[in-house]
């Protein structure tokens, strides 16, 4: 047992906890639905550093332990960062609404720069905070480009990968997004 160096994430994202333990190969992490917590976490940030904080300490203070928390969203340039911290509740329905949303606003419009945005927070029971930040560049598309990923991907043409996160494999996303340079970003500060 690592107890002392084991981390709840304040997610119920196994593909998430898989990223985060991957790039923080010194630490257990668990959900933290596995780690017992049952409480609702009202995200009423107005950045994603204050929704990564908001979420991490919920859970450090109920189950008293070390608890990770990330945060992102997509920021559309011309539209003055929108959707950012309501990328989730864009459109007010799932993912595939959102991207049409997102078309429709843009529809005609040259610009179309864009970059996602992370902010992780790992929260210690004595109120500690450490956190990582990080952001991956590129353009919306058109029109949907690849099947691969969730959210916004299919639209996002990636300026690292010059292909949409939609087209890109797990691998070469996580090797260039926004959530990997926010961990890495931690990482240095450990
Ligand atoms: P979360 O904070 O990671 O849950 O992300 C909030 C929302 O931002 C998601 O529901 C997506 O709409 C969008 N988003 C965040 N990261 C990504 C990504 O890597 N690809 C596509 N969409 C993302």
């Amino acid at each position: 047992m690592k107890d002392s160096k084991r981390i709840v994430v304040a997610s119920g994202n196994a593909h998430k906890i898989a990223e985060i333990a991957d790039i923080l190969p010194q630490f257990e992490f668990i959900s933290m639905k596995d780690a017992g917590f049952k409480g609702e976490i009202e995200e009423n940030g107005q950045s994603f550093r204050e929704n990564a904080l908001i979420k991490a300490r919920a859970v450090s203070e109920a189950l008293g332990v070390v608890a990770l928390a990330d945060d992102s969203g997509l920021c559309v340039d011309v539209l003055g960062g929108a959707p950012g911290i309501y990328s989730a509740r864009f459109s007010g329905g799932g993912d595939a609404e959102n991207r049409a949303r997102l078309l429709q606003l843009l529809d005609g419009m040259d610009d179309r720069r864009a970059h996602f945005e992370c902010a992780v927070c790992l929260y210690y029971p004595d109120g500690r905070t450490l956190f990582g930040v990080g952001a991956t560049y590129g353009a919306i598309l058109d029109e949907e480009r690849g099947g691969n990923g969730f959210g916004y991907d299919s639209l996002f043409f990636s300026d690292d990968i010059k292909k949409s996160f939609g087209e890109a494999t797990e691998e070469e996303k996580n090797t260039v997004s926004h959530r990997f340079r926010a961990l890495m970003d931690l990482r240095s500060k450990l």
